[in-house]
């Protein structure tokens, strides 16, 4: 069980967070090519028959310039190379543009893609069903997680899950 995981979604949705709390090793840049493209390896979870790779993918976002445009191909490239994607939003905002930006890329990406539902700690637990069906028929996921990156609510399932299938 190993394989490359990305990692999408709009700023501050908690991406960081949620890679901080589930992996145990940070690794720096080696390449040059990989600072060209500012999709970075952002760290390795490891456990004993098993390795995730987690790839932040920050760059998907409307482009305003040729480099923007560039950053953009150059993130979505990632996503075809990995062997799953995570697609994190934020409990607490309804689907905006931004989302909407990243999804419609994603209907290109032909890989497993999960709906990562974080900060549920901020909602009540009868939003959350509003949140679900904000993007239920967006795209076809292979899973959906409610989590909390902040406490680690519901984290490790999603990794055992993502072991699972890789
Ligand atoms: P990124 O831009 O997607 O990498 O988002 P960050 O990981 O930097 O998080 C943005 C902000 O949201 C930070 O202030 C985090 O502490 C906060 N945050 C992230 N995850 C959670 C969560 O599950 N619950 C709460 N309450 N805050 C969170
Ligand atoms: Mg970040």
């Amino acid at each position: 069980h190993s394989g490359f995981v990305a990692i999408v979604g709009r700023p501050n949705v908690g991406k960081s967070t949620f890679l901080n709390n589930v992996v145990g090793q940070k690794i720096a840049i080696m390449s040059d090519k990989a600072q060209t493209t500012r999709n970075k390896i952002q760290g390795i979870y490891t456990a004993d028959n098993a390795q995730i790779v987690f790839i932040d993918t920050p760059g998907i976002h409307k482009p305003h310039s040729r480099l923007g445009d560039f950053m953009v191909q150059s993130a979505l490239s990632t996503l075809n190379e990995v062997d799953a994607v995570i697609f994190m939003v934020n409990a607490e905002q309804k689907r905006g543009r931004g989302d909407d930006f990243i999804i419609e890329r994603l209907k290109k990406v032909k890989k497993p893609i999960y709906l990562v539902i974080n900060k549920i700690d901020k909602i009540h637990p009868d939003h959350l069903l509003e949140v679900m069906d904000d993007y239920r028929d967006t795209l076809d996921y292979k899973d959906v997680f409610p989590i909390s990156a902040l406490n680690g609510n519901n984290c490790a399932e999603l990794v055992h899950d993502l072991v699972e299938d890789l």
